[in-house]
């Protein structure tokens, strides 16, 4: 059974940025026109497309941050999973520590877990820093790190990784992969780097700007596709 059931989800934007009336006479832009989505336990999404295609609008629909102008979002499980997002900026609060960053999402008996994830994402130094104390790329880092720590069921990646050198890159890449072999969360990952989608992936996604939906659903390793 899916955890998660997209039917039919459109989603449009007037050029000042809010909802689009029916009537209005604001240019629109219809960003998904009719997205049909099924998540399954433990598969690992990476969803591609260029740049204003609508991906982060997709993850942001997926998560409840956002909602549609029609189409339904469903759990045919009956239970609303657990879900967490890495947005493409980190999000962290600036005036908390790392580590209490990480808290935020948990709760103090989580602490030696989130001491363990932040040395898995090499960060185990600077958990008193504070994010402005960090780069960009290990901020980002942070971001993931708290995402993990409350082992959701669906795990959204905006880009968690673009920015970082590639060498280090890799390495996250390789952490995110060990965490799903252990947990299987269901991953829906965004990522222009189809190397990384190939490798990683049990399917791939791929939007396409001017129709507004899928032009790629392609299942690559049936035996990890969750079902
Ligand atoms: P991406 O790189 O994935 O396209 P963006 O940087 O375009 O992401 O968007 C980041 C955030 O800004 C998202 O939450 C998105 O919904 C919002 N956003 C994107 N474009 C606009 C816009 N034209 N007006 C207002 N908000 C926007
Ligand atoms: P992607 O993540 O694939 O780069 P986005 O979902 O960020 O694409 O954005 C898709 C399109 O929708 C872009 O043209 C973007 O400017 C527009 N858009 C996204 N969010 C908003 C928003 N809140 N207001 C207005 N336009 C938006």
């Amino acid at each position: 059974v899916p955890l998660l059931r997209l039917r039919d989800v459109a989603r449009r934007f007037d050029v000042a940025g809010k909802r689009s009336a029916t009537a209005a006479k604001t240019a629109e832009k219809q960003v998904l026109t009719g997205i049909d989505l099924d998540l399954q336990p433990g598969e690992f999404v990476s969803l591609i497309g260029p740049s204003g295609a609508g991906k982060t609008t997709l993850l942001r629909l997926i998560a409840g941050l956002d909602t549609a102008d029609r189409g339904e979002r469903l759990y045919p499980g009956d239970v609303a999973p657990s879900m967490a997002m890495v947005f493409q900026e980190p999000r962290l609060v600036p005036w908390l520590t790392v580590l209490e960053n990480l808290l935020l999402v948990g709760d103090a008996t989580l602490e030696d877990r989130a001491r363990r994830l932040l040395a898995e994402v090499e960060l185990g130094g600077n958990a008193q820093s504070y994010p402005g104390q960090l780069s960009g790329g290990m901020q980002r880092r942070v971001a993931l790190a708290r995402a993990l720590l409350v082992e959701p069921q669906i795990l959204l990646l905006d880009e968690p990784l673009g920015s970082l050198d590639p060498a280090l890159e890799n390495r996250m890449m390789q952490l995110l992969g060990d965490y799903w072999q252990r947990h299987r969360p269901t991953v829906l990952m965004v990522t222009h780097d189809l190397h990384q989608a190939a490798r990683l992936s049990s399917r791939i996604l791929g939007l396409d700007p001017s129709l507004g939906r899928f032009v790629l659903n392609e299942t690559l390793d049936p035996a990890q596709a969750g079902q």
